[in-house]
C-alpha cells in the first residue's frame, strides 16, 4: 500500500486559499505519480478561525501540528498597529521553530535584474524585536524590547554553518548593527564568531545591515549564506526576493527540533486576493522543501523539474513575473509538465 503522509494544512487568507489550493493539487498529483499519498488536516487561523472557534489559533490546530510534526501554511493577515498577535510569530514561538530557512534561487528562463542568483537567508526566528514585548512607559513613550540570547544566537549560527558544511556552501556572512546595538548585536556576533571557529572550511565575514542592503543591490553574488537576527532577516528576505522575480517565488521553512512549518516568504497580498492573479510558485517551492524534509525527494524533484520546465518555456506565467496567465492556468501548466516524461 502507498505510504500516506499526514500534513497539517493552514490555507491562510487573502491569496492563501488560491495558492494553497493550487499547491495541494500539484503535490497530490506528484505523490500519485511517485507512489505516495497525503492526508491533509485543514485548519483556519487568524480572524477566520476566530469567527467560528473564538480562538485565533484553535487548540485543534496546535494539536494537529504537534501530532503530524509537519505543516504547510498559506499566509495569514496580521492587523497593523493593534488587534491580535501575529499567527506566524505565535506558531514559531509555540513550536520553537528557531530557524527560518529561505533559499533565494533564480528559476531558469525567467529574465530578472540579476541572473543566476543562489543565496540563502538563515534568519533567527524567535527573538529580537519579534519577541513582541512592548509597553507604554508613560503616555507618548513606548518601549519595545529587543531580546537576543546566547542560546538563540548560537543555535542559529550552528544551523547556518551545519547547512554550509553539509551542502558545500562556501561563505557565511553575519549581518548586524553592533556598531550601534553593541550589547545585543554584539552578543549575536560573538556567538557567530565562536561557532565559525568550528568550521574552518567555511569562510566567515561580518557586514553591517545598512551596508548589506547597498552591497546586495550592487553585487549580490558576493553573498552565499546570510546569517541574521529576526528583523534584519525579514527585511532582507523581501529585498532578495526582488533579485529572482519577487515575492511570488521565494519559499521558506520554519524549522525546530520537533516540528516544521513550511510557508512562502510573502504575505496575504490583499491587493490581488480573489483575482486569480497570485503566483503559487513560492508556496509550491515551500512544499518542495517540505517533501525533502519528509524524505520524499523523488516527489519533490518531480515537482521542481516540472516547475522549471514551465518557467523555461515561459508561456504560462503569472503577471508578477511578466506573464498573462492566472493562478489556475499556471498550476495546470505545472500539472501538465509533470505528466510529460521527465
Ligand atoms: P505581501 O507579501 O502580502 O505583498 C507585498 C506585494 O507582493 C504585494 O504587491 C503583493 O501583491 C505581492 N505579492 C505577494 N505575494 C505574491 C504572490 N504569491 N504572487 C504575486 N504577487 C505577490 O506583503 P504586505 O502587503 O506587506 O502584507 C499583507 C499582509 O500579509 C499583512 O497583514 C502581513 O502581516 C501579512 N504577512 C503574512 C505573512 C505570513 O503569513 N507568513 C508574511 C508576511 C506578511
Amino acid at each position: 500500500m502507498a505510504k500516506t503522509h499526514k500534513i497539517t494544512l493552514i490555507p491562510g487568507d487573502g491569496i492563501g486559499p488560491e495558492v494553497s489550493g493550487a499547491v495541494v493539487k500539484i503535490v497530490e498529483a506528484a505523490g500519485a505519480a511517485t507512489g505516495i499519498g497525503f492526508e491533509w488536516h485543514r485548519y483556519a487561523a487568524g480572524a477566520e478561525a476566530f469567527e467560528t472557534t473564538r480562538e485565533y489559533i484553535p487548540k485543534a490546530l496546535y494539536d494537529s501540528i504537534e501530532e503530524n510534526r509537519v505543516a504547510l501554511k498559506g499566509p495569514v493577515t496580521t492587523p497593523i498597529g493593534g488587534g491580535f498577535a501575529s499567527i506566524n510569530v505565535t506558531l514559531r514561538k509555540k513550536f520553537e521553530l528557531f530557524a527560518n530557512f529561505r533559499p533565494v534561487k533564480s528559476l531558469p528562463g525567467l529574465k530578472t535584474r540579476y541572473p543566476d542568483i543562489d543565496l540563502i537567508i538563515v534568519r533567527e526566528n524567535m527573538e529580537d524585536l519579534y519577541a513582541g514585548l512592548e509597553h507604554e512607559v508613560v503616555p507618548g513613550v513606548v518601549q519595545a524590547l529587543k531580546i537576543i540570547t546566547e542560546k538563540g544566537s548560537t543555535r542559529i549560527s550552528q544551523f547556518a554553518f551545519d547547512y554550509a558544511r553539509k551542502h558545500n556552501r562556501k561563505k557565511v556572512h553575519a549581518i548586524h548593527k553592533a556598531n550601534i546595538m553593541k550589547l545585543s548585536d554584539g552578543l549575536f556576533l560573538r556567538c557567530a564568531r565562536k561557532v565559525a571557529e568550528e568550521f574552518p572550511e567555511v569562510a566567515y565575514a561580518e557586514h553591517i545591515v545598512d551596508n548589506t542592503c547597498m552591497q546586495l543591490v550592487m553585487n549580490p553574488y558576493q553573498y552565499d549564506i546570510l546569517l541574521t537576527e529576526n528583523l534584519y532577516g525579514d527585511i532582507l528576505s523581501d529585498l532578495c526576493s526582488a533579485f529572482v522575480g519577487g515575492l511570488g517565488l521565494v519559499p521558506g521553512a520554519n524549522l525546530g527540533k520537533e516540528c516544521a512549518i513550511f510557508e512562502a516568504v510573502h504575505g496575504s497580498a490583499p491587493d490581488i486576493a480573489g483575482k486569480d492573479m497570485a503566483n503559487p510558485t513560492a508556496l509550491l517551492q515551500s512544499a518542495v522543501l517540505m517533501l525533502h524534509h519528509i524524505d520524499e525527494s523523488a516527489t519533490a524533484n518531480r515537482i521542481q523539474t516540472a516547475l522549471e520546465q514551465v518557467y523555461r518555456e515561459g508561456k504560462t506565467l503569472t503577471k508578477d513575473v511578466g506573464g498573462t496567465s492566472g493562478t489556475k492556468a499556471f498550476a495546470d501548466a505545472v500539472l501538465q509538465a509533470m505528466e510529460m516524461p521527465q
